[in-house]
């Protein structure tokens, strides 16, 4: 008989354990591939030496080991942030970003290619969306990183806040989550993963049903200009998101966090500080700020350091939870709202760890 190859890492230990079931195969078999796979990073089945040499011999010709190509792979001077871009294929690719602190390495994935919810202050929604990634393009940048760091470093966080919108891609990314956080998987606890969302409210309980941390990204403290600086918020005003934010907290008792980006005039007023506290003072949260980080075309600035801090100060006054997000890979252009992924073809070409190789080209 002849089968086709599923992509392993598409598959959740579940997925895995009723594909074998489904040629004959004892169920253990998945747990030990997944072992093989995410605990001992051995990707060709001839090592697997456990397994007897016939079915090693089968396994390839019903999964496939291969994961997305790593193309570029540029280091910050400044701050050791690291971004990485993958090949997914249909001469696409997407972007990555390692973000080293004192006690945690996070790493941000991509979900899509492109995106389409078109915010205003966002490199990516340039692109229109492309391309959707599959779970295994998602846990392959995971996978891939992770085989760049030295022996015994791990990945402590995941945070869905790459290129495009995970909750426009729901059943790729919470299948993702499910191979990230499985034990016999890449064990990372369902508390250190994030999944970060504009605002679509109509999905944002699969983040509550996943046990995984939300963030939202609010950007506006009035519905007037949240729609001028996302239109989402056209769809999904800002009641309904915050309703189902707190419906979110009180599913899980969890702080939600809001991401509010200072654009220079726009969103930095101590009058938007003060009807940000209005809008989430009920809801358990911490706010981040988060300055503006500049890319070509984009038509807004970053506020000034003083406006920002007067901006936090009136927020810290009031009685708000807020932090000031660190700008971490601005010279890579790895910063929050500057992934593009403009890089195209030619991997052949690329010199590993060449800084600023693909700093934006348009
Ligand atoms: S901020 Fe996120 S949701 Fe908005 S356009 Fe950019 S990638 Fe898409």
């Amino acid at each position: 008989m002849m089968l086709s190859q599923t992509p392993f890492f598409d598959l959740t230990l579940e997925d895995l354990e009723q594909l074998l079931k489904g040629l004959g195969k004892e169920k253990f078999r998945a747990q030990q591939l997944f072992k093989w796979v995410y605990e001992r990073r051995i990707y060709d089945f001839d090592q697997m030496t456990n397994l007897s040499k016939e079915f090693r011999e089968e396994l390839p010709q019903f999964l496939d080991l291969s994961l997305p190509k790593m193309v570029s792979h540029v280091k910050s001077s400044i701050d050791g942030t690291q971004k990485f871009l993958f090949d997914v294929g249909d001469n696409e690719t997407i972007e990555s970003v390692l973000i080293p602190s004192d006690d945690r390495l996070t790493l941000c994935v991509s979900s899509e290619v492109g995106c389409n919810m078109a915010c205003k202050f966002c490199f990516t929604a340039k692109q229109k969306l492309k391309k959707r990634l599959s779970a295994g393009q998602i846990v392959g940048q995971f996978v891939q990183v992770l085989g760049t760091l030295p022996e015994g470093q791990r990945i402590s966080n995941i945070v869905f806040m790459g290129m495009g919108e995970p909750l426009d891609n729901p059943d790729a990314v919470f299948k993702a989550i499910d191979v990230l956080h499985n034990d016999w998987g890449l064990n990372v606890s369902r508390r250190k993963i994030t999944v970060s969302t504009s605002g679509l409210v109509p999905e944002m309980w699969r983040v509550a049903a996943a046990k995984v941390r939300l963030a939202v990204s609010l950007n506006g403290s009035s519905d007037d200009i949240r729609s001028q600086v996302m239109p989402i918020n056209r769809k999904y005003p800002l009641k309904d998101l915050l309703e189902a934010c707190r419906e979110h907290a009180r599913v899980t008792r969890d702080k939600i966090t809001f991401e509010y980006v200072l654009l220079k005039g726009v969103t930095d007023s101590l009058e938007d500080a003060r009807r940000l506290y209005q809008l989430t003072k009920s809801i358990p949260c911490k706010i981040n700020i988060i300055p503006f980080n500049e890319h070509p075309q984009s038509g807004y600035s970053r506020p000034t350091e003083a406006a920002v801090k007067l901006f936090q100060d009136e927020l810290i006054r009031l009685g708000a939870h807020v932090l000031l997000r660190k700008t971490m890979g601005r010279d890579i252009y790895a910063a929050c709202g500057q992934l593009n992924a403009t890089y195209k073809g030619h991997p052949g070409r690329l010199n590993v760890l060449e800084p600023n190789f693909h700093a934006p080209l348009n």
